[in-house]
């Protein structure tokens, strides 16, 4: 089992790798988010002398003697043990997470969804409850209110953005508060600092999906949320071509959901751990090129005549974009905007765009298209998508590191033969 965290003990630099914990980062102090991206959560040297990261892809790693297990064992030595409880490679990646969300401790998952369920099965037990809030992600909703509930754990769900109604909802017996901000697929903006503090005075966790924002826009901890969350497979791999997620936070509440970790399996791949870290290196770069393309794609949009709205908080027609821009750095790099016409109508838009992949996901570097009426809701009606704010125009686009140029050119002869 993972032990607890030992007291920074004298270590080869080159012995780093072979460390449990997060190994020490090689270079220290305040550092920009480029530089953290760059170099955060990586010892100095490596390795075999590697510049990259190795991949450590074992399932379990090897004892010398009996009396190393006992060590172990008693916390008296910092190693690993099997992969449940911990790869380097994977240790590194979550140094890198931690550097950049400003956050004592990271814990990766295999997905942002084993992220999310764990932490919540951590926090959470028999006869407690929890408040989300009504348009935080589909996926998360639908594991507290179909599956969690049955475990004896109430579950209340209040709109997003009505602060009354989430401090009515809590309850003695709250846990935690979760929400998402931005939101998909609207970018509805939480006030994170509203939020911790309604949580702090009524002594309940805070948990924020920062998906959409990432620590480059968006430092949740900073305004006193207990615990951020994020599916690394969007914007913090980049590449479209790993899933995990990360949970980030104070060392006792991740310590808590690592031990659960350790039982319930759902690992990150040395691999994916490995990508993880290999994308970051761009991470500021992508971030910077996808926060100005989408303002530039929203921008075009919010002119269009065949567009009826545009939802992103970099518009000052956001409704929340005043408290976008006290807690953001940038908006992210998700559109979702609704063309005057019905769902065929959007279908078109979204068949006519050359550029963008007709995919689910968001946040890589090739621009992605979808309408969440066909891909994410495809199986309710027209009414129950509306029920819960889903319009069949609605179409979400997530910007890539494209020239913008090009993609507004491509959005506008899509608008042009859609609507033709
Ligand atoms: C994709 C996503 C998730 C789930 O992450 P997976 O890596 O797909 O499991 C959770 N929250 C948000 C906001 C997402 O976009």
């Amino acid at each position: 089992m993972p032990r607890r965290r030992r007291q920074d003990k004298d270590v080869e630099p080159g012995e780093r790798m072979a460390a449990s914990e997060p190994a020490e980062p090689g270079l220290r102090g305040p550092l920009g988010p480029s530089t953290t991206a760059v170099h955060g959560g990586e010892p100095r040297p490596k390795p075999a002398h590697s510049l990259a990261t190795p991949i450590v892809q074992t399932a379990t790693y090897s004892f010398a003697n009996t009396q190393e297990l006992i060590d172990h064992f008693e916390g008296k030595i910092d190693r690993v043990e099997y992969g449940r409880y911990g790869n380097p490679t994977q240790r590194i990646a979550e140094a890198k997470l931690a550097a950049l969300e400003g956050a004592d401790d990271c814990l990766l998952f295999a997905s942002g969804m084993a992220a999310m369920t764990t932490a919540l099965f951590a926090i959470l037990s028999r006869g407690t409850h929890v408040v989300v809030t009504d348009d935080s992600y589909r996926r998360t909703r639908q594991f507290l209110n179909q599956t969690v509930s049955r475990f004896g754990i109430e579950v209340s769900t209040v709109p997003a953005g009505d602060y009354d109604a989430l401090e009515d909802a809590i309850r003695p017996t709250t846990r935690a508060l979760v929400s998402e901000s931005p939101t998909n697929p609207y970018n509805r903006i939480m006030d994170l600092a509203r939020f911790a503090e309604i949580g702090r005075r009524h002594r309940v966790k805070t948990v924020i999906d920062g998906t959409f924002a990432t620590p480059y826009n968006q430092r949740p901890l900073e305004f006193g949320i207990d615990l951020v969350m994020h599916s690394a497979t969007k914007f913090l791999g980049g590449h479209n071509d790993l899933l995990a997620g990360a949970v980030l936070g104070s060392r006792e509440l991740v310590d808590g959901i690592r031990s659960l970790q350790a039982v319930s399996g759902a690992v990150v791949d040395p691999f994916a751990a490995y990508l993880l870290v290999r994308g970051l290196k761009t991470f500021a770069l992508r971030m910077e090129r996808q926060n100005a393309n989408a303002q530039a794609v929203a921008e075009f949009l919010a002119g269009h005549p065949r567009v009826e709205a545009v939802h992103y908080a970099g518009l000052p027609s956001h409704p929340q974009h005043e408290i976008a821009k006290k807690q953001m750095r940038g908006y992210g790099g998700v559109v979702s905007f609704e063309v005057r016409g019905d769902l065929a109508a959007a279908s078109r838009v979204v068949d006519a765009c050359r550029i963008p992949y007709i995919a689910s996901s968001l946040g890589g570097v090739e621009s992605l298209i979808e309408q969440p009426a066909i891909m994410s809701f495809y199986e309710l009606t027209t009414e129950e998508r509306l029920a819960i704010g889903i319009k069949d125009s609605l179409i979400r686009y997530s910007v890539g590191i494209e020239d913008a140029d090009d993609l507004i050119a491509d959005l506008a002869q899509a608008l042009d033969k859609a609507f033709a």
